[in-house]
Parts: structure tokens; sequence; C-alpha cells
């Protein structure tokens, strides 16, 4: 269910509402949109009885949500979320593009710098490398964790680069969310329901990585999840599907940006690394990204990529990367998004 605020409603009047709702045993989600504010109700089995929600103070009207997503969905909140930080004029979502560059692991604080310094002077306002690595062999590097947290710390000091980095458990989890900007979840736990709910119960914006094999539905309802439980910043990624095709990694199903954007308020992001899994292919799928709708791309960059301890071969050359840069902010306009570039340097000093 829902309760339309009317446009005028004052804050008290919402408070009302959100708490009337709390004493019926429900959970009350306010979402403040730009011409009035929805409020969402979880927690109920079937049907809430609203009459005494109609006739209260404020209410425009209250209707059914028939979706299985709720909060996720564009009948809750019908303008695009905006995703803004604190210090730092970034944002994901909304009219200006979002591309989030850095290595797949975090190896070393010589290489996490460098390629963050290249990434930032080609207009990079996002840093993401990998602390904690869900690998497929138990064998392979599986990141340095705690030292690799503290390392892109100091590169938010030193560039003002928002950071974004995988939390692969809740253990993980707990420090991400005390180091990092974004807690992203990657695909193989897209659905790892406690971990989604957890990652609802921190305050920092969450990054869902689309599961191997999950339908549109399931997507959303991984974000739902983490909505749910009070934490309405949440980012979508395509990253690639499971599919026959074998001349790449993943097939980057771009046709679902479009199909989220007409469900759901939430930003969609689109990874062109993971989704094909070759360098050749990374940018002639940004372009496509950006221009089918996505809000951003998830993108990895490594200086020495033959070197690389993970995803070496989908990995752009700093070069390669500037060159996106340059394109995507060209595309941009034709489908009225700009891509802001940089970092002002008073963000960079804090
Ligand atoms: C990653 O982003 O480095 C990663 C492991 O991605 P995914 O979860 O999409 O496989
Ligand atoms: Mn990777």
């Amino acid at each position: 269910m829902l309760v339309v605020m009317k446009a005028q409603a004052t804050t008290e009047q919402i408070q009302a509402v959100c708490e009337h709702i709390e004493q019926m045993g429900f959970r009350a989600h306010p979402l403040p949109g730009a011409q009035r504010t929805a409020i969402g109700i979880t927690g109920n089995q079937g049907e809430v009885e609203r009459g005494d929600l109609e006739d209260m103070p404020g209410v425009a009207e209250v209707i059914r949500v028939s979706k299985a997503y709720k909060l996720a969905s564009r009948d809750v909140k019908q303008e695009d979320t905006v995703i803004g930080f604190a210090a730092s004029e970034a944002t994901i979502g909304g009219p200006n593009l979002a591309v989030i560059a850095g290595p797949c692991s975090i190896e070393s604080r010589e290489q996490a710098f460098a390629i963050a310094e290249q990434a930032a002077q080609a207009g990079a306002r996002f840093f993401r490398g990998g602390a904690f690595k869900p690998r497929t062999s138990p064998y392979a590097f599986q990141g340095l964790g705690l030292e690799a947290l503290e390392i892109m710390a100091e590169i938010r000091a030193a560039l003002g680069l928002v950071i974004v980095t995988e939390a692969i458990d809740t253990e993980s989890l707990a420090q991400v969310a005390e180091w990092a900007d974004v807690v992203q979840i990657g695909a193989r736990n897209m659905q790892n329901f406690s971990l989604l709910k957890q990652a609802g119960r921190q305050p920092k914006p969450v990054l869902i990585k689309r599961g191997l094999s999950a339908t549109l539905d399931e997507f959303l309802m991984a974000a739902e999840y983490v909505m749910s439980e009070g934490n309405y910043r949440v980012i979508l990624c395509e990253r690639g599907i499971r599919t026959f095709a074998d001349h790449t990694r993943n097939t980057l199903d771009l046709s679902i940006v479009p199909a989220i954007k007409r469900l759901s308020h939430l930003p969609i992001l689109v990874d062109p690394s993971h989704g094909t899994g070759k360098r050749d292919s990374v940018l002639p799928m940004s372009r496509a990204a950006i221009a089918c709708g996505a809000d951003g791309i998830l993108v990895e960059v490594h200086n020495q990529p033959e070197k690389a301890l993970s995803d070496g071969p989908q990995s752009l050359y700093p070069e390669q990367f500037a060159r996106m840069m340059n394109e995507l902010e060209q595309i941009a306009p034709i489908v009225g998004r700009t891509l802001p570039r940089g970092v002002r340097r008073e963000a960079a000093a804090r």
C-alpha cells in the first residue's frame, strides 16, 4: 500500500501518518518526490485497512501497489532517484552520468594510487577497487582486505574521489560500510538475502550487481530487500548474464536498462568489463550503454593489465579510459545527459 500525501502536506502531517502506520504494526517508508511525498507501507501480509489513513490531514489518496517490489517501483516515486555524497559534487542518477573506474583488485598502494591518479585525470569522480574478492577459485588472489580499504581512504583524501568497494559477507560489510562511500554487493551475492538486509541497515548507498541468472523481477527484489530495511539509496548495475554465447565472458543485457527505467526510479549503471570480459569490447559497449539510457558506467582500469592479479584481460589501459570519457561526454547530450568531469580542488583538499 502507498499513502500519497497532498503537495502542500506539512512535515507534521507526514510524521503523523508515519506514526499511525507504525501503530498499526507496519513499517512506514516516506519517500519525498519533487511534487509530493509518498509513504510506502511494508510489513503487511494482506491488504491494509485504509479507512483511517484516508481521513488523515494531508492525505491525498491511499493506493494499492500491485507489484512485488514496492519501494523500488515508480508507483511509489515517479522522479528518478539521485544519490549524492557528503564532501563531493558527484551524484549517481538524474541528468549527470556517473563513471566509476578502477582496478578489479587493490594490489598495492603504488598500483592503486597510479590508477586512481590517471582515472581522476581523465575526469572520473568515483574510484572502485576490490578489497574483498569473490573468486571462483579459492587459490586465486582474495584481496588485501582492510589494507585495501585504508589505501582507498587515502585516495579519497588525496584526490577527492568517491570510493566504491565490494562486501562479500556480513563481516566485510561492516568494514566496507565504515571505510567506503558505496557498498557494492556482487553478482554472486545478489540473492544473499541476509547480506542485503544488513546492507539496508547501514547508512551508505548500496550498489547491487545483477546476478548471473537473475530476472528483472529478481534484480528489483534484491533492491527491495535493501530498501525494506530503510536504506533507499540503492544503485543497480547490469554486468552481464550467463547465456549460451561464448564469444564474451558474459552476455551484457543492455535491454534491461530501458526496462528498469520504466519500472523503477533507481539509477542503473552498466559494467561492460565483466559484461564482456574483453578489453576491446568495453568501449563499444560503454557507448551503447549510455545511448540506451544507463545512468553511468562501472569500468575496470589497470595501469599494467598484463600483470593484474585479477581481470587483466578486461581492464582498460588508462589512455583507453581517457578516450572512453571523451567519447561518452560527446554521446551524453544526444540522450539528454551530461558527463561532468573531475573533482573540484576544494573537494579534493577535504
Ligand atoms: C567486480 O565488480 O569486480 C566483480 C567481482 O563483479 P561481479 O560481482 O559482477 O562478478
Ligand atoms: Mn573484476
